[in-house]
């Protein structure tokens, strides 16, 4: 009996190893992120700090708080002195000059907002203070949710958020590394101003995805997230021209719900504005002649744009089809002005008979149809006639707002309302990843 019962506490504890090894826990360089919040022309030369129960000062060692001091006092202001801090008349740096507090226990406050974690100080090239809060990655997210998605929506949908914001802060962790933090707290990283994002349900959809991220193979995936796909997803390489595996076009109908305010969208620009566009950075063309796409994925979404000028064409590409014009994305048809003296498309039959009903699509200052379809027995059948003068106009009728790649934010919303969980939502959105 013996032998069996060392038998069975051998295969226990084997047991036990392999559930230990497959428990995932966030890689410990990854615990403490740092978050630039005033840096570069927003650096400050003094700022006022209080906390509820006094502060312990020292200095950071990569991402380790290493304690030298404790300070009197709740609150103070704290100022860039020569290379380091004056605090209420004495004068503090520590390891070239940085300089770290964290409150002993409780809220720290950083010229009035609220924060979890601590704050470091670099005196930088003008002797400004870069001011950083560094901060549990999971506090990190829960605060980031609430500021990239609506707290109110479905908690699959944050939960899914929380994910992309963790996956998408270790992804972009060396962004800022040159100025001494990970990430900036605004859109250009992501939105995070501390406890003022916090939530209930912001923090429970971080604590219920603890550590999880959004892998591919081996690696972590760049969960590139925006407000609204439009429709459709977009392809990597026909936004920024890399191609990424798991940032792959998808039909999205979630995201065309009747609360997305951009589900459809429309801007007029006139043949002058496109010219004032090109002038302003610094292209000449002439004048206008037309403009139109001539790139577009299988699902609507545009790549290429053509101006043709009197003087030339120019060439859009990728995410210049959106920025250029300052368009909100990429998907989008452009209709009016030069429309091709020929039928642009024939639906369903070759020929339309017995005329049911007849409709412009669009037409002229001096309301001449341009083109117009008329549908019967036979189908549907479009037309266009330009033989009159050309509108100096074109309407650019959309769908969608952002970059498009990735988890669209009101599909995630549209999809946990259904009933999909955050791992269904995730998997959606990004090709080929699972979370971990
Ligand atoms: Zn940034």
């Amino acid at each position: 009996m013996k032998k069996y019962g060392m038998l069975i506490c051998l295969f226990a504890l084997l047991i036990f190893v392999f559930v230990c090894n497959h428990v995932y826990a966030i890689d410990s360089k990854y615990e403490t992120v740092k978050i630039g919040l005033y840096y570069s022309s927003s650096a400050k030369s003094q700022v006022n700090l209080s906390s509820d129960s006094g502060f312990e000062a020292g200095y950071m060692d990569g991402s380790n708080f290493v304690v030298q001091s404790s300070l009197p006092g709740t609150s103070f202001s704290v100022s860039a002195s020569s290379g380091g801090v004056m605090i209420e008349g004495v004068y503090y740096a520590y390891e070239n000059g940085n300089f770290a507090l964290k409150p002993l226990s409780g809220t720290l406050y950083i010229d009035g907002e609220a924060y979890r974690g601590g704050v470091e100080f670099i005196t930088d090239s003008k002797g400004l203070l870069t001011i950083i809060n560094f901060v549990n990655i999971n506090d990190y997210v829960a605060a980031v949710v609430g500021k990239e998605m609506s707290p109110i929506w479905h908690i699959e949908a944050l939960k899914a958020q929380a994910v992309c914001a963790r996956s998408y802060c270790i992804t972009t962790w060396n962004k800022h590394s040159s100025l001494g933090f990970n990430l900036c707290n605004t859109q250009d990283c992501q939105v995070y101003h501390g406890i003022s994002g916090e939530t209930e349900s912001t923090v429970l959809a971080s604590l219920e995805t603890k550590d999880q991220l959004l892998m591919y193979g081996q690696s972590v995936a760049e969960a590139l997230y925006s407000s609204s796909s439009g429709g459709s997803t977009g392809y990597s390489k026909y936004v920024w021209g890399n191609d990424v595996p798991y940032l792959q076009a998808v039909a999205d109908p979630y995201d065309l719900s009747s609360d997305n305010p951009k589900a459809a969208w429309s801007v007029t620009l006139t043949k002058e504005d496109i010219k004032k566009k090109l002038t302003n950075a610094s292209i000449n063309i002439g004048d206008i002649i037309d403009f139109k796409v001539t790139g577009a994925d299988e699902y609507g979404r545009t790549y290429e744009i053509t101006i043709y000028g009197t003087n030339g064409n120019y060439v859009l590409k990728n995410d210049r089809t959106r920025s250029f014009f300052g368009l909100y994305s990429q998907k989008y048809t452009i209709s009016g002005s030069a429309v091709p003296n020929e039928t642009l498309y024939a639906l369903t039959s070759t020929d339309a008979v017995a005329v049911t009903s007849f409709n412009v699509l669009s037409s002229t200052a001096n309301i001449v149809p341009e083109s117009f379809y008329i549908s019967g027995a036979g189908g549907l059948k479009c037309y266009s006639d330009v033989d009159d003068t050309p509108s100096d106009s074109y309407v650019i009728h959309g769908s969608g707002w952002g970059h498009g790649l990735g988890m669209s934010q009101y599909g995630a919303k549209a999809m946990a309302e259904q009933g999909f969980d955050y791992i269904q939502i995730l998997q959606h959105y990004y090709v080929g990843t699972y979370v971990q």
